[in-house]
């Protein structure tokens, strides 16, 4: 028996030693990823779903980890990139809080021999090797066709709260939104903005001066996300007018889940973090151990002049008549949702 228990552990010794990389834990752990998240304030996603997400699928992976969040500064972002690289990090995945500060981190990263992945949001003029997101133009026409569906075709003044200027992704989805809505003609635009940073606080002030500008005259909002959407559903509150005016949203977060389910909010676009999550872990154990990743496709940076290998997942739509996906999917808990109803 002694001899059978030294035997095997040796073996498992000179495979260790071997360098076996085939997707055991052993093999995987010469390397470590380190992820970036921009910030807790612009969206709830960030730690209560790409983190968990992210943490299960490199755990369920065995490699070593390390993911911290920006807290919405792009110095904070820049220590942390630094801090990462001398721990020993050699894959970097980062979720940019605006494209220059990101590109900076990732050339310094590109000059110390780490490779990086650019996470939901692109960055335009890096020098990522991969791309992985939803398909944001879809996510806008998602909220174009949305909003059209409740509204009708009736005469309709629009009014656009858009994400953060400094999010390539924002810019995406305004373009997918006015792509449908812009084709319907008996609709028209009184008024659109970038809320800064996507701060919410700063989009009900920007949404009050829209709706006094417009002496109340708006019969729609087309808001980039949950946060935004939240934002002008409390000034229509204010003014009496919640539940008459459609705003859409994104993220299916449990406030948005809460505002479709009372009528004051038209839809969200749930996007399945998971998905994502485990699409970035795939690309960075690809990228840890010198593969070549499997991709969807490219996305072209117009600042960089090329195109990255990317994987874009499929956005779901979601209003009152689906949104037991979301619940069937474990993104949130029934007596969470209707806890508030
Ligand atoms: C993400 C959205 C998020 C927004 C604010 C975007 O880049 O794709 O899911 O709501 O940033 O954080």
């Amino acid at each position: 028996i002694l001899s059978l228990t030294a035997l095997s552990a040796a073996a498992v010794l000179t495979l260790a030693a071997c360098g076996d990389d085939s997707g055991g834990a052993e093999g995987s752990k010469a390397g470590k990823i380190g992820v970036i998240l921009p910030d807790t304030k612009s969206s709830v996603r960030y730690e209560s779903f790409d983190r968990p997400y992210l943490e299960q699928a490199f755990k369920a992976a065995g490699v070593q980890y390390d993911i911290q969040n920006a807290e919405g500064s792009t110095q904070r972002f820049q220590t942390i990139a630094d801090q990462m690289i001398t721990g020993g990090v050699t894959v970097l995945v980062v979720d940019g809080i605006d494209s220059n500060s990101a590109a900076a981190v990732q050339r310094k990263a590109q000059q110390q021999g780490v490779k990086t992945i650019d996470y939901d949001r692109l960055t335009l003029g890096g020098v990522g090797d991969y791309y992985v997101s939803f398909d944001n133009t879809k996510v806008g026409e998602e909220l174009g066709k949305g909003l059209q569906k409740c509204l009708g075709d009736k005469n309709a003044n629009i009014a656009y709260l858009n994400g953060a200027p400094t999010d390539n992704n924002a810019t995406l989805f305004a373009q997918g939104a006015h792509s449908v809505l812009d084709k319907v003609t008996t609709y028209k635009k009184v008024a659109e903005q970038a809320v800064p940073d996507w701060d919410n606080q700063k989009a009900a002030t920007i949404f009050e001066q829209m709706w006094t500008q417009q002496g109340g005259k708006i019969d729609g909002v087309l808001a980039a996300n949950d946060g935004v959407g939240n934002s002008a559903i409390s000034i229509l509150k204010k003014n009496g007018e919640a539940g008459k005016v459609p705003v859409t949203g994104q993220d299916a977060t449990l406030q948005g889940l809460q505002n479709i389910l009372d009528g004051t909010q038209c839809m969200t676009v749930y996007k399945p973090v998971k998905q994502e999550a485990d699409a970035a872990a795939k690309l960075a154990l690809a990228v840890l151990k010198g593969q070549k990743a499997e991709t969807t496709g490219t996305v072209n940076d117009p600042q960089g002049k090329r195109d990255v290998p990317s994987v874009l997942l499929d956005p779901v739509p979601v209003s009152k008549e689906n949104i037991k996906r979301v619940v069937d999917d474990g993104f949130v808990k029934k007596d969470e949702l209707c806890a508030g109803a």
